[in-house]
């Protein structure tokens, strides 16, 4: 949106994405695009790029443009989106990326630009949990070898060295791609991309004798699994706690809450 509230006759939304949430916005504004499935729902033609951070050796690609790679920080961000003539901009990244939602935020003030913040609701914990929480990876580190011995490890592939220091417990990690040293001594890697079936997870939690489950609380059905399968185990579950997001950027927790928020912003309005 320029500085006078008016949209360019070709708007630009940038989604930083990395996560389902971002991949299932890219495929809501596709199919509601001029000449996309649902048969032209909006009225006038916008484009859409989605930005991945390049964490990922094979990710899969979304609907519309693509980019891989960071910018450079909130500057860089902001110099993007003025050479790309972006005009809505969706933080749609994991709720554990906490730097790249603080630079969309610092990005979109430069740039004047809207910023959403897409991001699904953390889980709850229902009867039958047994659940202890950490702030950090390092926290959960400290807290584990008073929960168990066989650990489920399930907070992805970047933290681990958070845990390297740990002799005694045997470890079973997943993850999308393989971990980098430091790791755990006593480590099992499974490589695999959610989302994951419950009988699936029932199978793994007793296959390896898992008695304690980490997790960040990423919310989402893909993975929630795991927290059913370790409550019917009477497994405890250490729980990550979210890191804090910017203040004052407006929220949604679905993509077609998101698209309207940007139909509410004029994105699909002639100007
Ligand atoms: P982060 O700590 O918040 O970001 C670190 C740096 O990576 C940012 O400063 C930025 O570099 C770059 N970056 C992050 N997301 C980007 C994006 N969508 N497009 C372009 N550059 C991006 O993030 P992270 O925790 O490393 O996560 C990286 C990506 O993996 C995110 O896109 C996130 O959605 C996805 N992901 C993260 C987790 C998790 O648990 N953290 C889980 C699943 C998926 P510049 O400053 O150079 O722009």
């Amino acid at each position: 949106m320029s500085a006078d509230g008016t949209v360019p006759a070709c708007p630009h939304v940038l989604i930083l994405g990395g996560t389902t949430e971002a991949r299932r916005l890219a495929e809501v504004l596709a199919a509601a695009r001029p000449g996309g499935s649902e048969g032209s729902a909006d009225p006038v033609p916008y484009r859409v790029t989605t930005s991945l951070a390049g964490r990922v050796a094979s990710p899969v690609l979304p609907p519309g443009g693509t980019r891989i790679g960071g910018f450079g920080g909130p500057e860089g961000l902001a110099a993007w989106i003025a050479a790309h003539r972006v005009t809505h901009l969706v933080d749609a990244t994991h709720p554990f990326a906490e730097r790249m939602s603080f630079n969309a935020a610092r990005a979109a003030e430069l740039s004047g630009v809207p910023l959403l913040a897409l991001r699904r609701p953390g889980w709850t914990l229902g009867p039958g949990d047994a659940w202890a929480f950490a702030d950090g990876l390092a926290e959960a580190a400290a807290l584990l070898p008073g929960l168990g011995s066989r650990v489920f490890l399930t907070t992805g592939r970047m933290g681990l060295h958070c845990f390297a220091h740990l002799a005694d417990p045997w470890f079973l990690v997943r993850s999308v791609d393989p971990p980098d040293a430091p790791v755990p001594p006593r480590l099992e890697v499974l490589l695999a991309r959610g989302p994951f079936t419950l009988d699936d997870e029932r199978e793994l939690l007793a296959r390896h004798r898992i008695d304690v489950l980490v997790t960040k609380d990423s919310g989402g059905s893909a993975t929630a699994p795991k927290l059913t399968a370790a409550r019917e185990a009477g497994i405890p579950v250490l729980v990550v706690r979210r890191p804090p997001v910017p203040e004052g950027v407006p929220e949604t927790a679905t993509a077609a809450a998101a698209a309207d928020w940007l139909r509410g912003h004029g994105l699909a309005r002639r100007t």
